[in-house]
């Protein structure tokens, strides 16, 4: 099959959502991929930071065909030995209590959400659920997903929407205290670098108040580490270097290296607050997903992550040091990285990067997005900046 006919084929049948690139991929090895012309790409996107440890990784490959002759589905009816070796792992490398398994970004979120509802109304009744989210952010796609996101462009078409949510513009605390400091509020939800919305990392002293204030009133602090986190700012989570201790916080994306896997983790405050019955879904911590999360969780090892900061940090400096009229700002944490651009559409540019043999992403209005695989080697981050430099080129 050639890229054409997947492309036609595929545009027949599946529903257009997305605004997709025109490259049909093959496979990969490593952070190269191939598509169907037998083209060669350097990833710098990993499937929205979801290939963590690269393409074709064998010990990856092997866990996961052996976990499918063993195991290949139970339900949560029934105990499994995978999904608790990961929430063991999990546990013991953030200091939570417990985790609770999803799918997805979106639905790990939706777990948060109840888990703060219920958390308040156990303790204080009724009249305190609201949930304070910031402008800018993403949670999700999912109706409540989108009642949580603040940003309009995600928004039109879908109301009404879940009732209950409210968002504060990012860095103003005063802003903050007047939505969440009223007894009506359960918990305020973060994501430490906006993702979607740019790659924008919070204020550090903000981030402190925010916890800060929270601690104050037992107000839940919740963290959407969906993009950030399982190692792709230099840290399993960012929060743990920012400094903070938040009660709950989601993950997806990155934890199984590219299979559906995702779920929360939360501190004594709430992790018993959800009980039999209260929270479910069929697929959660399927043990083929988990027995991948494991390899992924053992290849980051704490000297890995220093790794992915020190190469977030090369690509940033090289970027810079491109010298490009068109390269505003260059920001980001580890292997999180935006690139402002200016006097040239971000998406465009992209596209133009796409077809020149790099895949990168866009956010917010402006921005250039590096998410490449968290194991990629200096020598493919070199391959990727020879595709880039040329298209920044005055
Ligand atoms: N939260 C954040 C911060 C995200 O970046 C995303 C996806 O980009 C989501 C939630 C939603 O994740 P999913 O697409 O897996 O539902």
């Amino acid at each position: 099959m050639t890229n054409q006919e997947l492309i036609q084929e595929h545009d027949k049948y599946i529903m257009g959502t997305y605004g997709r690139f025109p490259v049909a991929l093959s496979h990969g090895l490593g952070a190269l991929l191939y598509d169907f012309d037998g083209k060669e790409y350097v990833d710098f996107a990993s499937g929205i930071g979801v290939n963590s440890i690269g393409h074709g990784n064998p010990v990856w490959v092997k866990a996961i065909a052996d976990q499918a002759m063993r195991l290949g589905h139970a339900s949560n009816l029934y105990y499994t030995e995978p999904a608790m070796r990961v929430a063991k792992t999990l546990c013991e490398r953030t200091g939570f209590d417990q985790a609770f398994f999803a799918n997805s970004g979106a639905e790990s979120n939706e777990g948060l959400f109840k888990l703060a509802r219920k958390y308040s109304r156990d303790k204080y009744g009724g009249g305190r659920d609201k949930i304070v989210t910031l402008l800018q952010s993403f949670h999700g796609r999912t109706i409540t997903g989108l009642s949580a996101t603040g940003q309009d462009a995600f928004q039109q078409h879908f109301f009404p929407f879940t009732a209950g949510f409210a968002h504060v513009k990012a860095g103003d605390m005063d802003a903050l205290v007047a939505e969440a400091g009223n007894g009506d509020t359960a918990a305020v939800l973060l994501e430490l670098v906006q993702g979607e919305g740019g790659v924008l990392p919070l204020d550090r002293d903000y981030v402190a108040q925010v916890a800060a204030f929270c601690e104050e009133r037992d107000i839940l602090l919740l963290l959407d580490e969906v993009q950030t986190g399982i190692g792709r700012t230099g840290s399993l989570f960012a929060f743990q270097q920012y400094g903070i201790r938040p009660d709950a916080v989601s993950f997806a994306k990155g934890i199984a290296g590219g299979l559906p896997f995702g779920g929360f983790l939360a501190g004594e405050k709430c992790s018993k607050v959800l009980g039999p019955g209260q929270h479910a879904t069929t697929f959660g911590g399927n043990p083929i997903a988990a027995a991948a999360a494991l390899v992924v969780l053992t290849i980051l090892t704490e000297a890995e992550l220093l790794e992915v900061g020190k190469k977030g940090q090369y690509i940033q400096e090289k970027v810079r040091a491109m010298n490009s009229p068109y390269v505003a700002e260059v920001r980001g944490m580890g292997l999180m990285i935006g690139v402002v651009i200016q006097g040239m559409a971000h998406k465009e540019l992209a596209r133009t990067l796409n077809a020149a043999g790099l895949l990168a992403l866009t956010a917010g209005s402006d921005t250039l997005r590096f998410l490449p695989p968290l194991t990629l080697t200096y020598e493919e981050i070199d391959r990727g900046l020879k595709v880039l430099a040329p298209v920044l080129a005055p």
